[in-house]
């Protein structure tokens, strides 16, 4: 018999949230038992989603429903063209060409043919694959998950995707404030995040310290710690400047530490142009290291995720899960994640930024109460758990209008 790796199921969240919930979930699941479900995306690793994606899609086959993940493919062009309307959607400019609009929808056709999707459920997520709709024949519900900050997207953009938009059956923004002029119904999603991965489940002292020293961090003066895409809109340079604002009141190190998602091209040119910020306090490390997320936002005296758009920021709860307190921009779903001076801080500038920073280091016991009401907020609201009932619930009333299961072959 092969013995497999125990994987989370869904009863481990017990204790967080308790035997009704746990109970109440598994009930709507087994309702939906074998539901065939498909997400796709633009990659595998790096950034939120696909971070969402890993998690979700195993618990979702935990609870009984058979769930997918496949990723699109495409030349580094397309990519270029996709990271161009990610950065659009979320407010930044475009020069939508009609060679922009060819190569993006010739490579997502290209995909659609070599993806064959029979499945009861197709859960399409971001702008990269979003046309694929066109090049099937619906057997149920289609729904477009967008993850992105969407508080003031270019219009120009906008109208040239809103056609493929309305094909969908529901769309899924983070929050309210994205909502859209759309005929398609919008539902509202938090993400949550996944309290039993290395990323986030409880990590010994002596590990900590062996991955902190294994990157040379000194611990002799309290972290300052971002976790975040090499992205603009994250706002590294904001960052380092609070930083250095803020140490001249409270000696402390700064370590920003950052990855690539595979279809983002803009990742590596962020990161060079951080590398001259580097010295013996500021430490830019780009390591694709779960346990040193873990690890960083665990120790860290301070978590700064200054971004200036936001969909949701799965690294803000990630660090208010460890009970550190996190100061963060407040724009799209931070602000939905920290409540200022209850479990955390926002700010609008890098002065803002790096006066909360003072504060924070200079007060023990004021990080303890952040810390503590931060860990609070995610045990009750940013879990997993929550997320996965939101689309069970979401299924379940898409099987009253179609017969999702059951279809001819
Ligand atoms: N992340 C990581 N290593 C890094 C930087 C980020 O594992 O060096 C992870 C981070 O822990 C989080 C995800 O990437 O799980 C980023 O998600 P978020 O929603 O914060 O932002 P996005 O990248 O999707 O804009």
């Amino acid at each position: 018999m092969i013995n497999h790796p125990r994987i989370v199921r869904l009863e481990d969240y017990e204790p967080y949230i308790g035997t009704e919930a746990v109970d109440r979930i598994l009930a709507k699941a087994e309702k939906l038992r074998d539901l065939h479900v498909v997400n796709v995306n633009s990659t595998y690793y790096g950034g939120g989603v696909a971070e969402l994606l890993g998690s979700m899609t195993i618990l979702m086959n935990q609870v009984g429903l058979k769930t997918g993940w496949r990723v699109i493919q495409g030349s580094p062009d397309f990519f270029s063209i996709t990271k161009k309307m990610h950065n659009a959607l979320q407010g930044g400019e475009i020069n939508l060409t009609e060679r922009k609009k060819k190569i993006y929808e010739e490579v997502v056709y290209e995909n659609a043919l070599r993806t064959h999707l029979i499945h009861d459920v197709v859960i399409i997520h971001d702008p990269q694959p979003l046309p694929l709709i066109t090049h099937y024949r619906k057997r149920g519900p289609w729904i477009w998950r967008c993850h992105v900050d969407l508080t003031r997207p270019h219009p120009g953009l906008w109208d040239y995707l809103r056609p493929f938009i309305e094909q969908y059956d529901a769309v899924i923004l983070s929050i309210p404030e994205y909502a859209q002029d759309l005929r398609t119904p919008q539902l509202f999603f938090m993400p949550g995040i996944d309290p039993f991965s290395i990323k986030n489940a409880p990590l010994p002292e002596a590990e900590i310290e062996e991955r902190l020293a294994h990157y040379r961090i000194p611990t002799d003066l309290p972290l300052v710690v971002q976790v975040s895409r090499f992205d603009r809109f994250k706002d590294p340079k904001g960052v380092v400047e609070a930083f250095r604002l803020a140490r001249r009141q409270v000696p402390c190190t700064l370590v920003l530490l950052g990855n690539v998602a595979t279809d983002d091209p803009e990742g590596p040119e962020i990161y060079e142009s951080l590398l001259e910020c580097q010295e013996e306090r500021i430490i830019i490390l780009s390591v694709q290291d779960t346990a040193l997320v873990n690890a960083l936002q665990t120790r860290a005296a301070v978590v700064l995720q200054k971004s200036l758009r936001e969909g949701f920021g799965l690294t803000v709860a990630e660090a208010m899960w460890k009970g550190t307190p996190v100061i963060g921009g407040n724009v799209g779903g931070i602000r939905y994640q920290i409540t200022d001076g209850v479990n955390g801080f926002l700010v609008n500038t890098v002065e803002e930024a790096a006066q909360r920073l003072v504060q924070l280091l200079q007060d023990e016991t004021l990080r303890r109460r952040l810390g503590a009401a931060a860990r609070e907020t995610v045990r009750q609201k940013f879990l997993l758990s929550r997320n996965l009932e939101q689309y069970l619930d979401l299924f379940a009333a898409f099987e009253a209008r179609f017969t999702l299961r059951g279809l001819p072959g």
